[in-house]
C-alpha cells in the first residue's frame, strides 16, 4: 500500500492489509484536519517505510500531548510514530491504493461537531458542482 501527502512530497509504503480504520471526531482531530472526523488507521512499525520526504515533516505537540504530524510544504497531516507501542498511525486520507476494509469505529461522537450530520441525509454528487452558484442553490 503506497500513500502521499497533498504535493507528493512525503511518501510512505505499507507492507500489511489495512484494516480497522476509525474516525475520530474529537476537537482536536477536527482542529488538525480541518474535517468533521479524522480517518485513519493504526500498522506495525516493521511493516512501515518511508519513501521520501521524511526530512520535510514538522510536529506539533500539544502540552497533553496530543501530537500533530505535517508536511511542512502542504501542510497534509502524515504518519507518526507512537511512542512505545511500536505502532504507525496512518491518516487514512493519504493512502492511494483501494482499501478492502472500511472504518468500523466512531470515536468521540459526543463532541462531534453540532454540523456534523449522516451522509446519507445530505444531497451526494458524484463530482463536484457545476458552479459555486450550483452548490449555493443546494445549500
Ligand atoms: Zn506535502
Ligand atoms: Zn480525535
Amino acid at each position: 500500500m503506497k500513500g502521499e501527502c497533498l504535493c507528493g512530497n512525503v511518501r510512505f509504503e505499507i507492507e500489511e492489509e489495512i484494516r480497522n480504520l476509525y474516525q475520530c471526531h474529537c476537537t482536536l482531530c477536527r482542529k488538525a484536519t480541518g474535517a468533521a472526523a479524522n480517518a485513519a488507521t493504526f500498522v506495525q512499525g516493521t511493516a512501515f517505510r518511508w519513501v521520501s520526504g521524511e526530512s520535510g515533516i514538522k510536529s506539533y505537540k500539544k502540552p497533553s500531548g496530543f501530537r500533530s504530524d505535517f508536511c511542512s510544504e502542504c501542510g497534509s497531516p502524515v504518519p507518526n510514530s507512537l511512542r512505545d507501542s511500536g505502532m504507525v498511525w496512518i491518516p487514512a486520507g493519504l493512502l492511494d491504493e483501494p482499501v478492502a476494509s472500511k472504518v468500523s469505529v466512531h470515536l468521540h461522537t459526543k463532541s462531534a461537531a453540532t454540523w456534523e450530520q449522516a451522509s446519507t441525509e445530505c444531497v451526494r454528487l458524484d463530482g463536484g458542482p457545476a458552479s459555486l452558484d450550483s452548490l449555493n442553490k443546494l445549500l
